[in-house]
């Protein structure tokens, strides 16, 4: 291993480090030359900026935000704006990285980015949310563009601050330029499918591992970590298409039923109880953290980051692990998962269903085309299966695990400068 690789304790809290250590093992795999690996290891650019907006009470208040772009070796660079109390330096500097992996992985002709507010948008209200959507533009403005970085929401932010934040962009271009960020409102611009992407790109790829384990979809239980965007619509689509999702939770706790829950009861009864699982009847209330560890066909944690980790990695029953969530595996928990030949789906492959029709938004927007779902859809599962085949047969050729092998797809073409698919 190189020396660049951080030391387990580090791994486990820092997730630059944690992203860095599966960067150098693909490296090592396709002998990167040091100065290729000096290059990716940093981020292009990292913009920290101070902007100051007037709340509803009058008073003024000042805000940090940052905007990383990694890479935009294979196009401009594409990644989300999060607003969240915890955003920090190190950790948007490791999602913008992810962005350029899980791009490059599927073939996209994007680089990578991330951006972020730190605030906890519950304390503000809609229209001071506006504001700080409009000043954070206002701020990055020489930074966004079509052909330059291309935001899309993330924890925290969805179709309104997209929206907001192309309004304002147009406005200080003199024009409406749609493409300068993707994940708006269909009338705004936004492409159909886009809201449920992730969790069809997890459903697609749960299937594809299915196959590759030789197991039978319709037999097949599979157990759900978190009810949000992801894991919604990746239990709905898994439900529909025969599988048994036995348990679901969310951060009100976990429930379980042994033959099946019915998820569209469940999104009914969630969405009448303020988008909480908490009471739901037609299933028993288990412990959290018990979900991750039932003797299921696949697992899904689509939560957060750091839930399947040494503590817990020994106790995991699942055949297979969809990684819905962004770095729910920490780097220490690989090699034990490996060894119990545990099927994983990275995360750069199994959730990259959003930056697809991220880049099919970016395409309709660029060429002023409108797809109907059915062409969103079949696009989506052509990239995905296609990139799903490539990660599992690179694993297989160079006896690596997939997660590895999908950082040395998506390595290779950054250092190679060659997108794929489109
Ligand atoms: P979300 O905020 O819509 O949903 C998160 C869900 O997780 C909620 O149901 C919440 O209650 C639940 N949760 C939180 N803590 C939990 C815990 N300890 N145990 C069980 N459930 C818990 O978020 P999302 O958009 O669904 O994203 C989930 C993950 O997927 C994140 O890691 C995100 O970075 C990643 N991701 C999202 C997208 C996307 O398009 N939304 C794309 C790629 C990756």
């Amino acid at each position: 291993m190189s020396s660049q690789v951080a030391s387990i304790e580090s791994l486990k809290n820092n997730p630059y480090e944690s992203m860095l250590a599966r960067f150098e093992r693909a490296a090592d795999i396709v002998k990167l030359p040091e100065e290729k690996r000096e290059k990716l290891r940093k981020p292009a650019k990292q913009i920290q900026v101070h902007f100051s907006i007037l709340l509803d009470n009058g008073k003024e208040r000042t805000f940090e935000g940052y905007r990383i772009i990694h890479s935009t070796t294979l196009g401009p660079s594409k990644g989300g704006i999060r607003y969240d109390q915890d955003v920090n330096l190190n950790e948007v500097k490791a999602l913008a990285a992810w962005m350029t992996w899980k791009s490059a992985v599927v073939g996209l002709p994007f680089g990578g980015a991330k951006g972020g507010i730190v605030v906890d948008p519950k304390k503000y209200s809609k229209a001071e949310l506006e504001r700080l959507t409009r000043a954070y533009t206002q701020a990055l403005i020489d930074v966004f563009g079509p052909d330059k970085d291309v935001p899309a929401p993330d924890m925290g932010t969805g179709a309104d601050e997209m929206g907001w934040l192309m309004e304002e962009f147009s406005i200080l271009h003199g024009k409406p330029i749609y493409a300068v960020v993707t994940g708006k409102h269909i009338h705004a611009g936004g492409s159909l499918g886009r809201l449920e992407a992730t969790g069809k790109g997890v459903s697609i790829a749960t299937l594809l591992a299915l196959k590759r384990k030789g197991l039978n979809p319709l037999n097949a239980t599979v157990a759900v970590q978190g009810f949000g965007n992801v894991g919604l619509h990746a239990a709905l689509f898994l439900h529909q298409q025969g599988l048994k999702v036995i348990a679901v939770s969310d951060v009100s706790g976990a429930f379980y039923n042994p033959v099946g829950i019915d998820i569209t009861d469940l999104i009914v009864y969630s969405q009448l109880n303020n988008n909480s699982l908490r009471g739901y009847p037609n299933a028993a209330p288990i412990a959290s953290e018990d979900l991750l560890t039932l003797n299921v066909d696949v697992l899904i944690p689509a939560a957060r980051e750091d839930v399947i980790t040494m503590e817990n990695a020994h106790k995991i029953r699942a055949k297979i692990i969809v990684e819905g969530a962004n770095r729910p595996t920490s780097a220490d928990a690989d090699e034990l998962l490996e060894y119990k030949n545990i099927l994983i789906v990275p995360d750069i492959l199994a959730n990259a269903g959003g930056v697809i029709v991220s880049y099919f938004e970016w395409l309709q927007n660029s060429t002023n085309e409108f797809w109907n779902i059915e062409q969103v859809n079949e696009k989506l599962e052509e990239i995905l299966t296609e990139s799903f085949q490539k990660v599992f047969d690179t694993a297989a050729l160079n006896r690596i695990s997939p997660r590895i092998a999908a950082y040395v797809i998506a390595v290779k073409r950054v250092s190679e400068k060659k997108h794929s698919v489109l």
